[in-house]
């Protein structure tokens, strides 16, 4: 399955102020090449660190479950609106 991140709060970035996250926004966790992380129903998002990108490359880190809670995308209502992908930190 794969995971989304639940954005409760807009996000902007704090340098540019482009604005990376809307109030209800979904962002598709994503690894170092850009891809959707596959994750199994055993594994445990608590602890991943992802970090959200402005078209300027300025970074935003945040922690799960600390900074932002997540989904599966199966769970995903279909009308929420996509954020930037949340790259995942190695
Ligand atoms: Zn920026």
């Amino acid at each position: 399955m794969f995971l989304a991140l639940v954005h409760l709060r807009t996000i902007a970035c704090p340098t540019c102020r482009e604005v990376l996250a809307t109030e209800g926004a979904r962002s598709i966790i994503v690894d170092e090449a850009g891809d959707p992380v596959v994750f199994s129903a055993e594994d445990q998002p608590e602890g991943l660190d992802v970090v959200l990108a402005c078209s300027l490359e300025h970074e935003i880190e945040l922690a799960v479950p600390l900074n932002i809670s997540v989904e599966s995308v199966e769970m995903t209502p279909d009308d929420a609106p996509l954020a930037v992908d949340a790259r995942v930190v190695a």
